[in-house]
C-alpha cells in the first residue's frame, strides 16, 4: 500500500516534524491553514476514523492527548486551538490515513465550511 503518511512516518518521505515516539509522529502540514497547522498520526495505518475499532482505540486515546501536550509546546495552549478530524469525501478528508489536524494561531470561526 503506498500511502503518503505511512511514508511520512518511515521516513521514506521528508516532513517538518515537532513530535515523534514509537506510535505517534506530528509534523508541519504543508499547505498551512493557520499559522500554526500541525498533523498528528498514529504511525500505524488506520485509513478513517471510521476504522477505529477495540483494537485501536487506546492508541487513539493517546494520539488524543498528544494533542494538548504538543499546543503547549507550540504555545497556543491558553490563547486556544482547534482540533479537526476529517472523514471520508464530504468531510473534506484527502490522505486516508487517520489524523487529528491542530491549528491555531488566528482566530478560527464557526461554523467551519
Ligand atoms: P485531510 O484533508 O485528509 O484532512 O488532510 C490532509 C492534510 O495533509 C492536508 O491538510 C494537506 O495539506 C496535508 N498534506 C498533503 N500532502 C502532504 C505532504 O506531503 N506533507 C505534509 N506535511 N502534509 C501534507
Ligand atoms: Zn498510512
Amino acid at each position: 500500500m503506498n500511502c503518503l503518511f505511512c511514508n511520512i512516518a518511515n521516513k521514506q518521505l521528508p516532513a517538518s516534524i515537532v513530535y515523534e515516539d514509537d506510535e505517534i509522529i506530528a509534523f508541519h502540514d504543508i499547505t498551512p491553514q493557520a499559522p500554526t497547522h500541525i498533523v498528528i498520526i498514529p504511525r500505524q495505518h488506520i485509513a478513517t476514523l471510521n476504522d477505529l475499532n477495540a483494537q485501536t482505540v487506546a492508541l487513539a486515546g493517546r494520539l488524543l492527548l498528544r494533542v494538548p501536550l504538543i499546543a503547549k509546546e507550540q504555545g497556543v495552549s491558553e490563547t486556544g486551538y482547534r482540533t479537526v478530524i476529517n472523514c471520508n469525501a464530504s468531510g473534506g478528508q484527502t490522505v486516508f490515513h487517520l489524523h487529528v489536524h491542530l491549528l491555531a494561531g488566528r482566530l478560527l470561526t464557526w461554523p467551519p465550511g
